[in-house]
């Protein structure tokens, strides 16, 4: 039997000159392995430390250019509760569709459609990028990651140790200083 051909290319950045599919019309499609630098920092509390890497399919649905894929990435974030950096495995699943900006047949500019966001328009050199929608959701998927780890103690609201590594008596004084009021209380 003979095998079948793969037409999966492997693709390095995050654009993607769609004109040869924009003219191929309905339903053609390519599919790409990706594997890609990291994108560095995603907002002021994660920063992509690894490449990506994960297949993407473009399909053309005539007027537009529908993306699909998954791609995985490391992202390092600092804890919620101690603030300390930690290394998650993040997961993305793309489902974008992308507008021209200019008619493929005749070369004219097509109008902006008012609800279409920029980051999902095709550029005049029919060069569709996914960096600014890949940053968002990995943003978006990082966000189930918290903590760096389920048990973190996190810092202390009274001296502001970390309670993980350096454990203090400040809760345990206010929990006596408690006690000693209900005694107080109760003795009167
Ligand atoms: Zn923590
Ligand atoms: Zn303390």
């Amino acid at each position: 039997m003979r095998k079948h051909q793969s037409t999966d290319k492997t693709h390095f950045d995050l654009q993607f000159n769609v004109a040869q599919l924009l003219k191929d019309g309905v339903g053609s499609f390519r599919h790409y392995d990706l594997t890609v630098e990291s994108i560095g920092t995603l907002d002021a509390e994660s920063d992509m430390i690894s490449p990506m890497s994960g297949p993407v399919k473009l399909v053309c649905t005539g007027r537009t250019i529908f993306v699909t894929g998954t791609l995985k990435a490391t992202v390092e974030k600092s804890c919620g509760r101690c603030l300390a950096p930690f290394n998650a495995e993040v997961v993305i699943e793309l489902e974008e569709e992308f507008f021209p900006s200019i008619d493929i047949h005749s070369g004219h500019h097509l109008p902006n459609e008012a609800d279409v966001d920029e980051i999902n328009l095709i550029d005049e050199q029919h060069i569709l990028n996914l960096h600014e929608v890949v940053r968002q959701e990995f943003v978006l998927s990082g966000e189930i990651f918290r903590y760096c780890k389920a048990d973190c103690l996190g810092l202390c609201p009274v001296c502001g140790r970390d309670r993980n590594t350096d454990p203090c008596d400040c809760q345990k004084q206010n929990i006596d200083s408690r006690w000693t009021n209900l005694l107080t209380l109760s003795n009167n």
